[in-house]
Parts: C-alpha cells; structure tokens; sequence
C-alpha cells in the first residue's frame, strides 16, 4: 500500500500512523448506576519510514519552538519588570527569538512536500468520516459520567461496518 503522507513510497506496517476515535456515546442512568455505552474506533494510516522520521522530527521542532515562545515572554516580562539588566534579557530574547525561528523553518522544511499528521487529522478520508459522525479523538469519553452525544447532524449509518482490519 502507497504511503498517505507522501504518496511516492511504500507504506510499512511498523510505521503505520495510528488513532483512537470515540462516539456515539449513550450514557443511561439506573437508580443504582450510570451505564456508559460508546464505540471506539481504530483508524490506521498507512505511513513509510521516511515519512514516520520526518513526522518526529518535526513534532520536536514544534514542541522546542513552543518552549521558545515561553522563553521569548520571559525574556519580555524580565524587560518590562527590569528584573535583569538590559544585557541579559537583551541576549536571552535574541537567542530565543533565533531558535524559535530556525525550528519554524526545519519544521516547514521537512515537512515540504509530504502531509502532516495534523492534516491526516483533518483530511484522511476515514477519519474525516468519523469526525462528520460526531467521533472524537481518543479513547474514551471525558467526564464523570460522560454526557450522551446529541443526535449528530450527519446521517448515521448507525452500524460499525467493520472496515478497519
Ligand atoms: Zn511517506
């Protein structure tokens, strides 16, 4: 099977890009218990290696970019609240403001030309699917006890069709 993410390579069963979707939650309430009923889905896309490295790459450039932000409004308040000399904060938001940009850039670049998984999130054709029936992400339902989902606005093929393998 051709790798979703590039569409060039062979995808491979180790480097499959999986996630969990919840739905159709029902909770029913007993005098004595409150009953919780919902599907989960097991949605796979199918993923080459190359695509997979890029993928973690790029999540650590996003996770470091972030902490950069937060570095970069220290550095700000530190100015603002003349906790430090002029120098230090001078320097530390420069460094910052530096970093945050070069992992914004190794982001954009290696992620050139294939899909994200923010994009396989929103886009792949059978995730797509489930989130027009109301599925969400993860496991299982938030909250104690979950609410029961309203009627979806998409029509509900009620059943589970057993796609996924
Ligand atoms: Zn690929």
């Amino acid at each position: 099977m051709r790798c979703w993410f590039c569409d060039v390579r062979d995808a491979e069963t180790e480097h499959v890009y999986q996630v969990e979707m919840y739905g159709d939650v029902d909770t029913r309430k007993t005098p004595s218990q409150t009953q919780v009923a919902y599907n989960v889905r097991h949605v796979e896309v199918p993923r080459c290696a190359d695509c997979h490295s890029r993928h973690v790459i790029a999540f650590y450039a996003l996770v470091i970019s972030l902490i950069m932000v937060i570095a970069l409004a220290f550095a700000i308040l530190a100015a603002v609240l003349s906790w430090t000399p002029q120098w230090i904060w001078g320097l530390w938001a420069g460094l910052a403001a530096g970093l945050l940009l070069g992992t914004l850039l190794i982001r954009f670049l290696i992620l050139k030309g294939i899909r994200s998984i923010h994009q396989a999130r929103i886009t792949h054709p059978e995730i797509k699917d489930l989130l027009e029936k109301c599925y969400r992400f993860g496991r299982r339902p938030k909250g104690s006890p979950p609410k029961s989902d309203k009627p979806c606005d998409a029509p509900s093929d009620q059943d589970a069709s057993g796609t996924v393998p």
